[in-house]
């Protein structure tokens, strides 16, 4: 899930130690830098259980896929040229708060955290087919691929509040987009065009000012 928060400042001042760790409103915050912050609810355990992650391979899974979806975010967020404030982790699945972007870089936001999580599906689907039936094969099926493409899924439904509200207007606005700088390239072209017609003329006029200077 992606939120925009625009306008959001961190909200402490002063000299912040690198990776310093303390606790804040029910979450373990974990300070990376001055500007990104990593806030893990003391829900978040409940995650793994809620997408049936419940031995402790496939538990952890649960939690690495949910951070990759976050973290793919964050690293759309950085590429589009905006800031990533926080990357929030709970029971019902996480956010990453950024600074807020046009439309186009939105859409591409949204797609960043289930593209992440996605080579986690193939690598899942691979190894599973490939080891033997067991409690590996099994824990690696759970997470990587059942909880894991129950997440892509979910989070790809049109709805308010999920990815999929901003995702699907991707192309539609990547047509516009080339609409509008094949028209900014057609209006540069045709001033260019206009400028060397004026070119001309001028050297046209010159040209028969000194033919009739010369008679
Ligand atoms: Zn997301």
């Amino acid at each position: 899930m992606t939120e925009r928060e625009g306008t959001r400042e961190p909200c402490y001042a002063g000299d912040v130690a690198r990776m310093q760790s303390f606790v804040e409103g029910g979450c373990w915050v974990i300070q990376t830098s001055e500007r990104l912050r990593f806030e893990l609810h003391w829900s978040l355990p409940l995650f793994p259980i809620f997408t049936r992650c419940a031995t402790p391979i496939s538990f952890a899974l649960a939690l690495v896929v949910l951070a990759v979806h976050e973290v793919g975010h964050a690293i759309v967020v950085r590429w589009r040229g905006l800031e990533t404030y926080a990357i929030r982790m709970h029971g019902m699945g996480g956010h990453c708060l950024h600074e807020g972007g046009r439309p186009l870089d939105e859409a591409w936001i949204a797609w960043g955290g289930v593209l992440a999580q996605l080579p986690f599906f193939v690598v899942g689907v691979a190894l599973t087919s490939y080891l033997p039936p067991g409690r590996i094969a099994d824990a690696l099926w759970v997470s990587l691929v059942l909880a894991n493409g129950m997440m892509i899924a979910f989070n790809l439904v049109p709805i308010r509040g999920l990815d999929g509200w901003k995702a699907w207007s991707l192309f539609r606005l990547l047509r516009t987009d080339r609409a509008a700088t094949k028209a900014r390239a057609d209006r540069w072209a045709e001033k260019d065009r206009a400028m060397w017609d004026t070119i001309e003329a001028a050297k046209k006029r010159q040209a028969e000012r000194d033919r009739q200077n010369l008679h």
